[in-house]
């Protein structure tokens, strides 16, 4: 069942988004070859509660840390550790979500570490720009579906594949609500978009194929052929006037 937000549960998501914006701002801003991804999850989890907001992520499911560290061929549910040390020409998706007031916020972003290879630095613009194409169909009236082909269309056509194990999903009061957010597929199936849904939608970009498999960790899931991997999110509501982004101003 999809839970349609009032305007006043819009605005306490506005709130928790706003947390999760200004800790992937703050994060931008530290990574750098050097760093580990222990250190950048404890300028994380404290920036977050000093905002009196909870880190969604801890616990969640098991989940050791504050945020998601995937690295290079790393898809997503990378684990912060004080071993990881960034090095120039790595890429690292962040994902990071807050709760605040009992609501949600979802983004991710992945950074370049230092200079990239030409190929990393599309890779980051074309899934970023995937989520645009995406967000252009987050329109009252479409369906679902629309969101999906028009990543998928952006993403394929510009050589890359989209990841179909992992998808979007609504939010809410819960991380994770109905619907699923698939980044691929055909228009014009799947919910009729209304006034007051709230959806992150999160494309998760391979320079190869699409499969993925997941470590002995239980968590890490990585590209099946070991290339580049870039994801980015956001959580969206859907409102008469058109989309707005909760987690990017
Ligand atoms: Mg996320
Ligand atoms: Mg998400």
């Amino acid at each position: 069942m999809i839970n349609i937000k009032t305007d006043i549960e819009i605005e306490y998501m506005r709130k928790a988004g706003k947390v999760v914006e200004e800790t992937l701002l703050r994060l931008e801003e530290v990574i750098k070859p050097g760093i580990t991804t222990a250190e950048l999850d404890k300028i994380a989890d404290e920036f977050i509660r000093k905002q009196n907001a909870i880190p969604s992520f801890k616990g969640y499911c098991g989940f050791p840390a504050s945020i998601c560290t995937s690295i290079n061929k790393e898809v997503v549910h990378g684990i912060p550790s004080k071993d990881i040390v960034l090095q120039e020409g790595d890429i690292i998706s962040v994902d990071c979500g807050a709760i605040l007031n009992g609501y949600q916020g979802d983004a991710a972003r992945t950074f370049p570490v230092g200079k990239v290879s030409d190929v990393a630095d599309k890779l980051i613009k074309i899934t970023q720009e995937s989520f645009f194409k995406g967000v252009e169909k987050a329109i009252v009236g479409g369906r679902l579906t629309d969101i999906s082909a028009a990543i998928q269309q952006h993403v394929e056509s510009n050589g890359f594949s989209v990841v179909r194990d992992y998808v979007g999903h609504g939010i809410g009061k819960e991380m994770h609500e109905d619907p699923e957010v698939p980044n691929f597929g055909r228009a014009g199936r799947g919910a009729k978009l209304a006034h007051g849904m709230v959806l992150a939608i999160e494309p998760m970009v391979n320079v190869g194929a699409f499969y993925v498999r997941t470590l002995s960790d239980k968590w890490t899931v990585v590209t099946e052929d070991g290339s580049l991997s870039a994801h980015y999110e956001n959580t969206v509501a859907i409102l008469n006037n058109g989309p707005e982004i909760l987690t990017l101003s």
